[in-house]
């Protein structure tokens, strides 16, 4: 296998977001990011990169010892390799989870792979990027959607294409995560349960974990 992959870090971490919080996973950081969210926690992974094989990412994924695995960036997607790498991880029997930003076609990823779409909310700056068809693409009962909000302009967004995607007849896990440090968890939490949400709150769970630790973890 030639191809190759900038990769930013590949670390095992107790995964933090999404329906599989608390489990352990292999995490593979790739490298660059097509948009520029203001709250990005990951800005290293725009530039930072070692050049590596295919093989050699599956052989390092593989010596983590574990079978849950996510790819994520910086923006995954945006490397040709990507979706190889995907096929290659559910072929060898892992549970793959795929974290993209909703800006790119979510088509090229195998849908063996659980698609994790992040739609940007207005206080990411990032909105007008979204690419809304990634409704449609998403596999029902299978793929989780996410929304990261900061402020409540960020929620009345989420309630209006939570609203869209489920009209489209997509059911699945949406995930409500507020912006760490910016939006209290406990306001989210009351404001999910007064409009009476069927939403996750994610709550990043490894930063409350490793409070004091910005990456790899
Ligand atoms: S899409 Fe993700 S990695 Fe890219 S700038 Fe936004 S938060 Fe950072």
């Amino acid at each position: 296998m030639l191809e190759i992959l900038k990769v930013c870090e590949i670390f095992v971490s107790i995964q933090g977001e999404s329906s599989y919080t608390g489990f352990p996973c292999v995490f593979v950081r790739l490298s660059g990011c097509n948009l520029h969210c203001r709250y990005c926690d990951t800005i290293y992974a725009r530039k930072e990169y070692l050049l590596m094989s295919l093989s050699d990412v599956i052989a390092q994924v593989e010596a983590k010892g574990f079978r849950l695995v996510e790819i994520t960036g910086g923006e995954p997607l945006l490397q040709e390799a990507t979706p190889i790498l995907v096929k290659e991880m559910l072929n060898r029997g892992y549970q793959v989870l795929v974290e993209t930003n909703g800006s790119l076609s979510i088509d090229m990823i195998s849908k063996g792979a659980i698609r994790i779409v992040d739609f940007k909310c207005p206080s990411s700056g990032m909105m007008d990027y979204n690419d809304y068809d990634n409704i449609y693409r998403l596999v029902a009962g299978h793929d989780e959607v996410k929304f990261v909000i900061g402020n409540r302009e960020d929620y009345s967004f989420a309630l209006d294409l939570r609203k869209r995607i489920l009209e489209s007849g997509w059911y699945g896990t949406i995930n409500f995560s507020p912006v760490f440090g910016e939006l209290e968890p406990r306001e989210l939490a009351e404001w999910i349960l007064r409009d009476k949400l069927d939403v996750r709150l994610n709550l990043q769970l490894h930063k409350y974990i490793w409070r004091d630790i910005e990456r790899g973890v």
